[in-house]
């Protein structure tokens, strides 16, 4: 059982790590929606001068479905040394994070709000 469990991956989603994949974090300047974006290393980055990558993408949020343009410059660890970006700024993981975590207690105060508690 225990095998099989850890010959399938199951129940441990939270512990697989992505080595494939960089992560970009982008808001869209029209509405303010967050994106997260999943680059593969292998089929989505070019290889640039110098040893590093570029990324070119064309975001597409869920909200206004707004185009979002951007140029990422990558160095050979997949870090982000530069961009360009139009329609959207971009964000850390830290920022994406605390945003969504405040997004998520602001959407719980207002149901806890409609359940009854005026004032
Ligand atoms: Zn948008």
């Amino acid at each position: 059982m225990g095998f099989l469990k850890k010959l399938f991956g199951g129940g441990e989603p939270k512990k697989y790590v992505d080595k494939q994949g960089v992560y970009f974090y982008v808001e869209c300047a029209n509405c303010g929606a967050r994106v997260r974006v999943r680059a593969d290393k292998q089929h989505d980055l070019q290889n640039s001068e110098g040893g590093g990558y570029e990324w070119h993408k064309t975001i597409v949020d869920s909200r206004c479905f707004r185009r979002i343009q951007t140029v990422v410059q990558l160095d050979a660890n997949y870090q982000m040394t530069s961009h360009e970006i139009s329609g959207g700024r971009f964000l850390t993981e830290d920022e994406y994070l605390a945003a969504e975590a405040a997004a998520a207690a602001a959407k719980t105060r207002a149901e806890a709000a409609e359940v009854g508690e005026t004032e």
